[in-house]
């Protein structure tokens, strides 16, 4: 039999990855988009003959309950947000309908039209925020410090409290910061890696960022995707840290992403008041045990390599778009 599964935020950077994945797995894959003036489908447009598109919107849970009416999934994995940070203290309602509560939304669709529909919920390490403990594990407690993070965290325990109200099969996978190639240029590691690109082919003289002391785990968002599917296969339904366990600093990406191309860092990073945060999250740094253990799981792409994958595909992006 071949198995269906749904992803919501198909055209973000994990979305891609994940569908990738599954397409490898045999999986009938569905992709959920939103209606917009414009067509982004960049991120999917190479495998886009291969998945499903059908048209729906976290916001609204008829169009919801509509696709698993029509596509009847195995599996739903729920990877659309608003997922940036900084917007969200600036949004901060808008980001807690679609990223909190719009969780409830899905998870109610699946108990209206099949509860043995399997579940992952795209957690973060954000939910950490003032970390308590460190590293952080599956029972550190959350201390959310923005609004990002405080719908993260609203979107774990309801998935939490569904399956322990209604049997379902749902997991939180609790994902530290990963990165790609297909990472928004938002993010501070695509902004510094394509930044990186402009400065070395002469398009730039500066790049302007926000504070450089804050520590993340950054890791590679394809090895990230395989452990959704993992944690989707076990027999019973659990949450999972997923992370490197080792983190770095802002300042040391600049160092690394520059000094690919040759150059130093100090020389066009300016600090800009404009990018730094009303609250900051210091560090974060993964304790993935439980998934290396239960799951098998572990990353296989080190920051270093990471750091050089990004910067060879923005060079050859802007060398591309000059
Ligand atoms: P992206 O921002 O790249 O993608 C977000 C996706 O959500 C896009 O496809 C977007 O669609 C879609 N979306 C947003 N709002 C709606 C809506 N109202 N209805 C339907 N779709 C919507 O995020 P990532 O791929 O990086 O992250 C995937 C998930 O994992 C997110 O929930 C994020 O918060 C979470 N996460 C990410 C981490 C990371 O480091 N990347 C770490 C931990 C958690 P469109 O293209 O139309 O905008
Ligand atoms: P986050 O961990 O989900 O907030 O991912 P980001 O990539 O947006 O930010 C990671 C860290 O980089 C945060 O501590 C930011 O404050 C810091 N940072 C410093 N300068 C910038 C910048 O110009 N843009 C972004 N996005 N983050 C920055």
């Amino acid at each position: 039999m071949t198995k269906r599964a749904l992803i919501t935020g198909i055209t973000g950077q994990d979305g891609s990855y994940l569908a990738e994945f599954l397409l490898t797995q045999g999986y009938k894959v569905i992709g959920m988009i939103r209606r917009s003036s414009t067509i982004n489908f960049e991120r999917i447009k190479h495998i886009q003959d291969d998945i499903q598109l059908v048209s729906g919107d976290l916001l609204d849970e008829s169009s919801l309950i509509g696709i698993l009416r029509d596509h009847r999934p195995h599996e739903v994995y729920n990877l659309a947000a608003q997922s940036f940070v900084q917007t969200s203290w600036t949004q901060p309602v808008f980001t807690g309908e679609t990223t909190a509560l719009s969780v409830t939304r899905v998870l109610n669709a699946i108990r209206i039209i099949d509860p043995d529909i399997r579940f992952y919920q795209a957690s973060s390490s954000e939910m950490f925020g003032k970390v308590q403990e460190v590293p952080q594990t599956e029972t550190t407690p959350f201390y959310p410090r923005s609004p990002y993070g405080v719908a993260k965290v609203y979107g774990h325990w309801i998935t939490v409290n569904y399956r322990e109200s209604y049997n379902l099969y749902a997991c939180s996978g609790i994902l530290f910061n990963h990165e790609s190639p297909r990472r928004g240029l938002e993010f501070v590691t695509r902004k510094i890696t394509y930044g990186v690109a402009r400065i070395k082919l002469g398009l730039d003289k500066e790049l302007r960022l926000g504070d450089l002391d804050p520590q993340r785990d950054w890791g590679y968002a394809a090895d990230y995707v395989r452990a959704m599917w993992q944690m989707l296969q076990q027999d019973v339904p659990d949450d999972y840290v997923i992370a490197t366990g080792k983190t770095n600093t802002v300042r040391h990406f600049c160092e690394l992403a520059f000094g690919c191309v040759g150059l130093d860092y100090r020389d066009y990073v300016v600090q800009d008041e404009r990018f730094k945060r009303p609250a900051e999250v210091d560090l974060l740094v993964g304790d993935a045990s439980k998934a290396r253990e239960v799951l098998g799981w572990q990353p296989e792409t080190s920051f270093e390599e990471l750091v050089q994958v990004m910067v060879e595909s923005d060079l050859t992006l802007v060398r591309s778009q000059t």
